[in-house]
Protein backbone atom coordinates (compact mmCIF):
# COMPACT_ATOMS: atom_id res chain seq x y z
CA UNK A 1 0.00 0.00 0.00
CA UNK A 2 0.88 3.84 -1.02
CA UNK A 3 0.68 5.41 2.62
CA UNK A 4 1.57 8.82 0.19
CA UNK A 5 -1.98 8.60 -1.16
CA UNK A 6 -5.15 8.23 0.73
CA UNK A 7 -8.68 7.38 -0.63
CA UNK A 8 -11.51 9.45 1.04
CA UNK A 9 -15.36 8.98 0.50
CA UNK A 10 -16.31 12.33 0.91
CA UNK A 11 -19.36 15.03 0.54
CA UNK A 12 -18.37 18.58 -1.52
CA UNK A 13 -22.02 20.37 -0.74
CA UNK A 14 -24.33 19.88 2.24
CA UNK A 15 -26.32 17.59 2.07
CA UNK A 16 -24.98 15.65 -0.85
CA UNK A 17 -23.53 11.93 -1.53
CA UNK A 18 -19.77 11.29 -0.55
CA UNK A 19 -17.83 10.10 -3.26
CA UNK A 20 -14.14 8.60 -3.37
CA UNK A 21 -11.53 11.05 -3.81
CA UNK A 22 -7.80 10.43 -3.90
CA UNK A 23 -5.63 12.67 -1.86
CA UNK A 24 -1.97 13.30 -1.52
CA UNK A 25 -0.57 12.25 2.33
CA UNK A 26 2.44 13.68 3.84
CA UNK A 27 4.47 11.79 6.05
CA UNK A 28 3.37 12.01 9.43
CA UNK A 29 5.29 15.18 11.31
CA UNK A 30 6.06 15.63 14.99
CA UNK A 31 3.33 12.98 16.96
CA UNK A 32 1.16 12.47 14.57
CA UNK A 33 0.62 8.65 13.36
CA UNK A 34 -1.05 7.42 9.99
CA UNK A 35 -3.17 4.53 10.62
CA UNK A 36 -4.60 1.89 7.60
CA UNK A 37 -8.19 1.67 8.51
CA UNK A 38 -9.83 -1.79 8.75
CA UNK A 39 -13.03 -0.80 10.08
CA UNK A 40 -15.09 2.65 10.61
CA UNK A 41 -18.98 2.02 12.53
CA UNK A 42 -21.49 4.61 10.83
CA UNK A 43 -23.42 6.64 13.49
CA UNK A 44 -26.83 8.13 13.34
CA UNK A 45 -24.66 11.72 13.82
CA UNK A 46 -23.26 11.19 10.36
CA UNK A 47 -26.55 11.94 9.14
CA UNK A 48 -26.74 15.38 10.62
CA UNK A 49 -22.94 16.00 9.87
CA UNK A 50 -24.21 15.38 6.25
CA UNK A 51 -27.11 17.66 6.20
CA UNK A 52 -24.64 20.55 8.25
CA UNK A 53 -26.44 20.90 10.93
CA UNK A 54 -29.06 19.94 14.08
CA UNK A 55 -32.67 20.20 14.58
CA UNK A 56 -32.70 22.92 17.45
CA UNK A 57 -36.34 23.15 17.35
CA UNK A 58 -38.91 25.82 16.10
CA UNK A 59 -37.98 25.41 12.90
CA UNK A 60 -34.14 26.29 13.46
CA UNK A 61 -30.97 24.37 12.52
CA UNK A 62 -27.73 24.68 14.27
CA UNK A 63 -24.85 25.20 11.43
CA UNK A 64 -21.66 23.50 11.01
CA UNK A 65 -20.49 26.00 8.39
CA UNK A 66 -21.23 28.63 10.45
CA UNK A 67 -19.33 27.08 13.04
CA UNK A 68 -16.50 26.94 10.97
CA UNK A 69 -16.42 23.06 9.53
CA UNK A 70 -14.94 23.46 6.10
CA UNK A 71 -15.93 21.44 2.63
CA UNK A 72 -14.94 18.87 1.63
CA UNK A 73 -16.22 16.63 4.83
CA UNK A 74 -14.59 13.26 5.21
CA UNK A 75 -16.92 11.64 7.61
CA UNK A 76 -16.20 8.47 10.05
CA UNK A 77 -15.42 8.74 13.98
CA UNK A 78 -15.91 5.21 14.88
CA UNK A 79 -12.01 4.06 13.34
CA UNK A 80 -10.42 1.03 14.08
CA UNK A 81 -6.93 0.43 12.19
CA UNK A 82 -3.38 -0.56 12.21
CA UNK A 83 -0.53 1.84 12.41
CA UNK A 84 1.35 2.18 9.73
CA UNK A 85 4.03 4.68 10.19
CA UNK A 86 3.92 7.14 13.04
CA UNK A 87 5.95 10.59 13.23
CA UNK A 88 9.82 11.17 14.42
CA UNK A 89 8.28 12.24 17.96
CA UNK A 90 5.97 9.16 18.72
CA UNK A 91 6.67 6.75 21.41
CA UNK A 92 4.68 3.96 22.69
CA UNK A 93 3.31 3.37 19.26
CA UNK A 94 4.77 1.01 16.41
CA UNK A 95 3.90 0.27 12.91
CA UNK A 96 1.11 -2.69 13.40
CA UNK A 97 -0.40 -1.84 16.60
CA UNK A 98 -3.62 -2.84 16.23
CA UNK A 99 -6.03 0.69 17.78
CA UNK A 100 -8.95 2.23 18.25
CA UNK A 101 -9.10 6.09 17.69
CA UNK A 102 -11.08 8.85 20.46
CA UNK A 103 -11.98 10.96 17.75
CA UNK A 104 -13.28 13.79 20.06
CA UNK A 105 -10.23 16.27 19.97
CA UNK A 106 -10.08 19.70 21.87
CA UNK A 107 -7.47 22.23 21.55
CA UNK A 108 -5.59 19.58 24.13
CA UNK A 109 -4.13 22.34 26.06
CA UNK A 110 -6.63 23.57 28.47
CA UNK A 111 -7.44 22.10 31.71
CA UNK A 112 -10.90 20.49 30.37
CA UNK A 113 -8.60 19.03 27.80
CA UNK A 114 -5.67 18.35 30.38
CA UNK A 115 -8.45 15.75 32.43
CA UNK A 116 -9.62 13.87 29.68
CA UNK A 117 -12.60 15.73 28.73
CA UNK A 118 -11.18 16.79 25.33
CA UNK A 119 -15.00 16.35 23.92
CA UNK A 120 -16.19 19.61 26.14
CA UNK A 121 -12.99 21.79 24.84
CA UNK A 122 -14.40 25.20 24.71
CA UNK A 123 -11.64 26.64 23.17
CA UNK A 124 -11.55 24.62 19.77
CA UNK A 125 -13.32 21.37 18.14
CA UNK A 126 -11.49 19.29 15.62
CA UNK A 127 -12.95 15.98 15.68
CA UNK A 128 -12.12 13.30 13.49
CA UNK A 129 -14.77 12.28 10.60
CA UNK A 130 -15.99 16.10 10.90
CA UNK A 131 -13.24 19.29 11.41
CA UNK A 132 -10.69 16.74 10.48
CA UNK A 133 -11.04 14.08 8.01
CA UNK A 134 -12.21 11.17 9.68
CA UNK A 135 -12.36 6.94 9.16
CA UNK A 136 -14.74 6.64 5.25
CA UNK A 137 -11.09 6.41 4.24
CA UNK A 138 -8.75 3.74 3.30
CA UNK A 139 -6.25 5.64 5.64
CA UNK A 140 -6.32 8.54 8.60
CA UNK A 141 -4.32 10.73 9.67
CA UNK A 142 -4.22 11.10 13.75
CA UNK A 143 -2.78 14.41 14.80
CA UNK A 144 -0.96 12.62 18.52
CA UNK A 145 -0.44 9.00 19.97
CA UNK A 146 -2.29 9.44 22.96
CA UNK A 147 -5.53 9.38 21.25
CA UNK A 148 -4.67 6.09 20.26
CA UNK A 149 -5.88 2.44 22.65
CA UNK A 150 -4.87 -0.42 21.89
CA UNK A 151 -6.87 -3.09 21.28
CA UNK A 152 -5.23 -6.59 21.57
CA UNK A 153 -7.70 -9.61 21.16
CA UNK A 154 -10.76 -7.83 21.28
CA UNK A 155 -12.90 -7.98 17.94
CA UNK A 156 -11.85 -4.88 16.13
CA UNK A 157 -15.36 -4.55 14.12
CA UNK A 158 -16.78 -4.31 17.63
CA UNK A 159 -14.37 -1.94 19.33
CA UNK A 160 -14.41 0.60 16.48
CA UNK A 161 -18.12 1.30 18.02
CA UNK A 162 -16.37 1.99 21.01
CA UNK A 163 -15.31 5.58 20.04
CA UNK A 164 -18.52 6.90 19.52
CA UNK A 165 -21.47 4.65 20.16
CA UNK A 166 -19.54 2.81 23.15
CA UNK A 167 -18.62 5.53 24.83
CA UNK A 168 -21.62 7.80 24.24
CA UNK A 169 -23.19 5.04 26.27
CA UNK A 170 -20.53 4.44 28.67
CA UNK A 171 -20.58 8.34 29.60
CA UNK A 172 -24.41 8.21 30.01
CA UNK A 173 -24.82 5.11 32.23
CA UNK A 174 -22.38 7.04 34.26
CA UNK A 175 -24.31 9.73 34.92
CA UNK A 176 -26.35 8.05 36.80
CA UNK A 177 -26.63 7.47 40.59
CA UNK A 178 -25.56 4.83 42.14
CA UNK A 179 -28.93 1.96 41.87
CA UNK A 180 -29.93 -1.29 43.45
CA UNK A 181 -31.46 -4.71 41.94
CA UNK A 182 -34.91 -3.44 43.17
CA UNK A 183 -34.55 -0.41 40.77
CA UNK A 184 -35.52 -0.02 36.86
CA UNK A 185 -33.01 2.02 34.06
CA UNK A 186 -35.49 2.75 30.95
CA UNK A 187 -33.31 3.30 27.89
CA UNK A 188 -35.32 5.03 25.50
CA UNK A 189 -34.11 4.23 21.80
CA UNK A 190 -32.46 0.84 20.78
CA UNK A 191 -30.83 2.14 18.09
CA UNK A 192 -26.93 1.20 17.88
CA UNK A 193 -26.04 3.30 20.83
CA UNK A 194 -29.10 2.23 22.89
CA UNK A 195 -28.15 -0.94 22.31
CA UNK A 196 -24.70 -0.59 23.23
CA UNK A 197 -26.64 1.08 26.61
CA UNK A 198 -28.72 -1.96 27.16
CA UNK A 199 -25.66 -4.55 26.77
CA UNK A 200 -23.10 -2.69 29.32
CA UNK A 201 -25.91 -1.89 32.03
CA UNK A 202 -26.55 -5.22 31.80
CA UNK A 203 -23.40 -6.35 32.12
CA UNK A 204 -22.46 -3.60 35.10
CA UNK A 205 -25.67 -2.69 37.07
CA UNK A 206 -27.62 -4.17 39.14
CA UNK A 207 -30.82 -2.87 38.03
CA UNK A 208 -33.51 -4.14 35.97
CA UNK A 209 -34.00 -2.77 32.19
CA UNK A 210 -36.47 -1.63 30.73
CA UNK A 211 -36.29 -1.31 26.71
CA UNK A 212 -38.04 1.22 24.60
CA UNK A 213 -38.37 1.71 20.87
CA UNK A 214 -41.26 1.33 18.40
CA UNK A 215 -39.24 -1.27 15.86
CA UNK A 216 -40.42 -4.65 17.04
CA UNK A 217 -37.35 -6.38 15.97
CA UNK A 218 -35.14 -3.85 18.08
CA UNK A 219 -36.73 -4.69 21.13
CA UNK A 220 -36.21 -8.63 20.69
CA UNK A 221 -32.81 -7.70 19.68
CA UNK A 222 -32.91 -5.50 23.22
CA UNK A 223 -34.33 -8.64 25.36
CA UNK A 224 -31.37 -10.86 23.73
CA UNK A 225 -28.58 -8.04 25.30
CA UNK A 226 -29.94 -8.77 29.21
CA UNK A 227 -33.00 -6.43 28.60
CA UNK A 228 -35.75 -7.58 31.20
CA UNK A 229 -38.71 -6.21 29.55
CA UNK A 230 -39.43 -4.49 25.97
CA UNK A 231 -42.15 -1.61 25.30
CA UNK A 232 -43.77 -0.15 22.31
CA UNK A 233 -43.59 3.82 23.13
CA UNK A 234 -46.23 4.33 20.53
CA UNK A 235 -48.53 1.73 22.29
CA UNK A 236 -52.20 3.16 23.62
CA UNK A 237 -51.82 3.98 27.19
CA UNK A 238 -47.73 3.00 27.09
CA UNK A 239 -46.74 5.47 29.88
CA UNK A 240 -49.05 4.04 32.26
CA UNK A 241 -48.44 0.15 31.07
CA UNK A 242 -44.52 0.93 31.59
CA UNK A 243 -44.54 2.58 34.74
CA UNK A 244 -47.01 -0.32 36.57
CA UNK A 245 -44.88 -2.94 34.68
CA UNK A 246 -41.88 -1.49 35.89
CA UNK A 247 -43.78 -1.18 39.32
CA UNK A 248 -43.07 2.84 39.66
CA UNK A 249 -39.52 2.03 40.03
CA UNK A 250 -37.40 3.60 37.29
CA UNK A 251 -34.87 5.12 38.73
CA UNK A 252 -33.25 6.35 35.51
CA UNK A 253 -34.32 6.94 32.26
CA UNK A 254 -31.66 7.47 28.73
CA UNK A 255 -32.86 9.20 25.96
CA UNK A 256 -30.83 7.60 23.20
CA UNK A 257 -33.46 9.51 20.66
CA UNK A 258 -33.24 13.10 21.88
CA UNK A 259 -36.83 14.21 20.59
CA UNK A 260 -39.46 15.98 21.52
CA UNK A 261 -41.71 12.76 22.77
CA UNK A 262 -38.86 10.89 23.97
CA UNK A 263 -37.90 13.23 26.27
CA UNK A 264 -41.23 14.26 27.76
CA UNK A 265 -41.65 10.16 27.69
CA UNK A 266 -38.37 9.66 30.23
CA UNK A 267 -39.25 12.95 32.46
CA UNK A 268 -42.60 11.00 33.07
CA UNK A 269 -41.49 7.61 33.59
CA UNK A 270 -38.96 8.56 36.09
CA UNK A 271 -40.04 8.20 39.77
CA UNK A 272 -39.63 10.73 42.14
CA UNK A 273 -35.69 12.20 42.96
CA UNK A 274 -35.89 10.30 39.23
CA UNK A 275 -32.62 11.07 37.00
CA UNK A 276 -32.95 11.80 32.99
CA UNK A 277 -30.16 11.70 30.71
CA UNK A 278 -30.78 13.08 27.33
CA UNK A 279 -27.92 11.47 24.28
CA UNK A 280 -29.63 11.17 21.42
CA UNK A 281 -29.55 14.20 18.79
CA UNK A 282 -33.02 13.96 16.80
CA UNK A 283 -33.69 17.66 18.13
CA UNK A 284 -36.72 19.17 18.91
CA UNK A 285 -37.48 21.36 22.13
CA UNK A 286 -37.87 19.85 25.69
CA UNK A 287 -41.45 20.56 27.14
CA UNK A 288 -42.14 19.76 30.37
CA UNK A 289 -44.44 21.60 32.90
CA UNK A 290 -42.46 23.93 35.16
CA UNK A 291 -43.67 22.27 38.53
CA UNK A 292 -42.47 18.77 37.68
CA UNK A 293 -38.97 19.67 38.51
CA UNK A 294 -39.63 20.62 42.01
CA UNK A 295 -42.54 18.13 42.56
CA UNK A 296 -40.64 15.09 41.19
CA UNK A 297 -37.47 16.39 42.40
CA UNK A 298 -36.49 16.03 39.16
CA UNK A 299 -33.05 16.09 37.16
CA UNK A 300 -32.27 16.24 33.63
CA UNK A 301 -28.98 16.63 32.28
CA UNK A 302 -27.49 15.95 28.75
CA UNK A 303 -24.21 13.79 27.80
CA UNK A 304 -22.44 14.32 25.15
CA UNK A 305 -19.88 11.44 23.92
CA UNK A 306 -17.84 10.79 26.66
CA UNK A 307 -13.72 11.42 27.63
CA UNK A 308 -10.41 9.53 26.40
CA UNK A 309 -10.36 8.14 30.25
CA UNK A 310 -13.91 6.47 29.06
CA UNK A 311 -13.11 4.75 26.03
CA UNK A 312 -9.72 3.40 27.93
CA UNK A 313 -12.09 2.44 30.71
CA UNK A 314 -14.88 0.97 28.22
CA UNK A 315 -11.76 -1.21 25.78
CA UNK A 316 -10.32 -2.31 29.74
CA UNK A 317 -14.09 -3.58 30.62
CA UNK A 318 -14.46 -5.27 27.50
CA UNK A 319 -11.60 -7.28 28.29
CA UNK A 320 -12.79 -8.24 31.83
CA UNK A 321 -16.38 -8.77 30.91
CA UNK A 322 -18.42 -10.71 28.29
CA UNK A 323 -20.19 -8.07 26.68
CA UNK A 324 -23.57 -9.38 24.95
CA UNK A 325 -22.98 -8.95 21.28
CA UNK A 326 -24.79 -6.02 19.91
CA UNK A 327 -25.85 -7.01 16.37
CA UNK A 328 -23.00 -5.25 13.47
CA UNK A 329 -24.09 -5.03 10.03
CA UNK A 330 -20.34 -5.43 7.87
CA UNK A 331 -20.26 -3.79 5.06
CA UNK A 332 -17.67 -2.43 2.11
CA UNK A 333 -17.26 0.76 2.33
CA UNK A 334 -17.76 1.62 -1.45
CA UNK A 335 -21.61 1.44 -0.26
CA UNK A 336 -21.47 4.15 1.93
CA UNK A 337 -24.46 5.91 0.29
CA UNK A 338 -26.69 3.16 0.41
CA UNK A 339 -25.76 2.63 4.40
CA UNK A 340 -26.27 6.21 5.37
CA UNK A 341 -29.56 6.04 3.08
CA UNK A 342 -30.62 2.53 4.91
CA UNK A 343 -30.02 4.05 8.31
CA UNK A 344 -31.91 7.52 7.08
CA UNK A 345 -35.24 5.25 6.42
CA UNK A 346 -34.14 3.32 9.71
CA UNK A 347 -33.51 -0.23 8.10
CA UNK A 348 -30.43 -1.11 10.54
CA UNK A 349 -30.29 -3.17 13.56
CA UNK A 350 -27.32 -2.86 15.70
CA UNK A 351 -24.53 -0.40 14.31
CA UNK A 352 -23.06 -0.81 10.24
CA UNK A 353 -19.83 -0.95 10.36
CA UNK A 354 -17.65 0.11 6.69
CA UNK A 355 -14.35 -2.12 5.68
CA UNK A 356 -12.41 -0.29 3.19
ZN1 LIG B 1 -21.22 9.12 16.61
ZN1 LIG C 1 -9.07 22.33 25.29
Amino acid sequence: MNYRCVHRWSFSEWGGSLALREEPLEPPSGREVTLRVTHCGMCHSDLHIQAGGFDMGGGKLSSLERAGTRLPVTMGHEIGGEVVEVGPEVTGVAPGDRVIVYPWLGCGDCEVCARGDEQLCSKVARNLGIQLPGGYADMVRVPHERYLVPIGDLDPARAATFACAGITAWGAIRKLSPVTSDDWIAVVGCGGVGMTAVALLSATSPAKIAAIDPDPAKREAALANGATAAFDPGAPDALRTIGKACGHAIAGALDFVGGESSSAMAANLVRRSGEVVIVGLFGGEFRLPVPMFPLKSLTVRGSYVAGLHDLRELVALAHRVELPKVPLDLRPLDSVNQALADLAAGRVVGRVVLQP
